[in-house]
């Protein structure tokens, strides 16, 4: 039986947004208490989590896949420690908006499904970015969007700030441990 899954947009969601540019070294990458929040409402109710993230900085030259690699094994870990394990974590260095696996395109999720059999009609995309909720509209997903002043955004919910995001998904989270 295929999980749901909630898939997490990383810089601005995961941690602190680095503005127009990247997180280019371990050393910048500040995780966001209100995320582990959010986790753990996932985990207790039986959704996979995966994190979907652009980070284009690689393809352009700016900073090394090691680097990005050194990032996500620090993320990694973080989770684990709070024994809210990632099922994995999906990077799309390409830059090139036409690359199907690029947010607002739905690649990533795609491949997570596939991978991981996952049910993506019960799932949903978390971003601070309408191109995140491009790509789990596209990919079938329920959407929330959080910015503090959104334009025109299509995302089922919107919140002003990651700190209201673990109540909501205690709202919309159905308990997926009693669905099948
Ligand atoms: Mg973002």
């Amino acid at each position: 039986m295929s999980r749901p899954c909630v898939f997490f947009d990383r810089d601005g969601i995961v941690n602190e947004s680095p503005g127009p540019g990247y997180v280019e070294r371990v050393a910048d990458f500040k995780l966001v208490p209100a995320f582990f929040d959010a986790l753990r409402v996932v985990r207790d109710r039986g959704y996979a989590a995966v994190i979907v993230t652009n980070q284009r900085g690689v393809g352009r030259g700016l900073m090394s896949r090691a680097t990005l690699d050194a990032i996500h094994a620090v993320l990694r870990a973080a989770c684990a420690e709070r024994g809210c394990p990632l099922l994995a974590i999906y990077d799309c260095t390409a830059n090139d908006n036409t690359d199907p696996r690029r947010k607002p395109n739905p690649g990533m999720l795609l491949q997570a499904a596939r991978e991981h059999d996952l049910d993506l009609s019960r799932s949903w995309m978390i971003g601070d970015n309408e191109k995140d909720v491009q790509a789990g509209q596209r990919a079938g997903c329920r959407t929330i969007l959080v910015h503090l002043q959104p334009s025109v955004t299509s995302a089922d919910h919107v919140l002003p700030a990651m700190e209201k995001l673990p109540p909501l998904l205690e709202k919309v989270l159905a308990n997926a441990k009693t669905l099948d």
